[in-house]
């Protein structure tokens, strides 16, 4: 069994602030710490539940030489591969090879989300709502349809109750969610202590890879209208030009294609 791991550090147990996801934070050293712990729950639970093969890519942008590469390489699981320093999203090599499903680590909820800690929809372009069809997404639904176009479900997303909320509502009840923190703003939250957290990511991520039948890959219906709400006028014009992407209200764009792939990649090349 193939399994990817997709991960963020925002929905990590005991991290509530930019300065402990940012490269250059004070706290940062602290944030990759405990990112990388709830990483290597996941591959144990991964390797537990008979993974033979587990690739994790570090999808979050600490800045600079940092961006895709804040796990810390001496404390990492042995029993995984990971990607460093990947543009955002983009890794697709195991996706392609065959891969039987996809967890996602340390997630969080998408812009606009009053109790999701550090909420927000791909923290570089500030859009304030993205929408796939009629399905209201984050980073957890861009994440899920990349793995879906290839056919491979995710099956596990953790990070604060938000994330998990909103993950079931897209990805249906065969989702398991494991829920590290219950955000009581959007930078303070009740934590489970790191300890416990990983322990319940390593139970979760076996308990997900019992039945991949339990959840389908998430895949938006054809032909697939990518709407993007931007969050001032300004960055608007960056998408005028693009074949398949038209703008239909002053904040809004939209990207048509016949499939989810196309319409991102007519929006999405930073
Ligand atoms: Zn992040």
């Amino acid at each position: 069994m193939k399994i990817l791991i997709m991960s963020d550090m925002e929905g990590v147990s005991g991290i509530v602030t930019w300065s402990q996801v940012d490269a250059d934070g004070a706290g940062y050293a602290e944030g990759r710490r405990l990112y990388t712990e709830e990483i290597n729950a996941a591959v144990r639970g991964a390797r537990a539940a008979g993974a033979t093969e587990v690739v994790v890519v570090d999808c979050h942008g600490a800045g600079g030489d940092r961006s895709f590469n804040s796990l810390d390489p001496e404390l990492l699981d042995p029993g995984c591969d990971w990607v460093a320093h990947h543009p955002w999203s983009r890794y697709t090599e195991l996706l392609e090879d065959g891969c039987d499903a996809c967890l996602l680590v340390g997630m969080h909820a998408r812009a606009g989300t009053p109790d999701g800690v550090m909420c927000h929809t791909i923290s570089t372009t500030r859009w304030r709502n993205l929408w796939f069809n009629d399905d209201l997404v984050g980073e957890v639904g861009i994440n899920a349809a990349l793995c879906g176009h290839y056919g491979v479900p995710c099956v596990l997303v953790t990070g604060d109750e938000a994330t998990a909320r909103e993950s079931t509502a897209l990805l249906g009840p065969g989702l398991t969610t494991v829920s590290v923190k219950r955000g009581l703003s959007r930078y303070s939250a009740r934590n489970i202590p790191p300890v416990r957290a990983r322990q319940m990511i390593e139970d979760g991520a076996k308990a997900s890879l019992a039945d991949l039948s339990k959840v389908k890959p998430y895949v938006p219906a054809d032909p697939v209208t990518i709407t993007i709400e931007v969050d001032t006028v300004d960055k608007v014009p960056h998408f005028r030009g693009r074949p398949g992407v038209e703008v239909v209200e002053p904040l809004k764009v939209a990207s048509r294609a016949d499939t989810w792939m196309q319409a991102w990649d007519q929006v999405w090349g930073w």
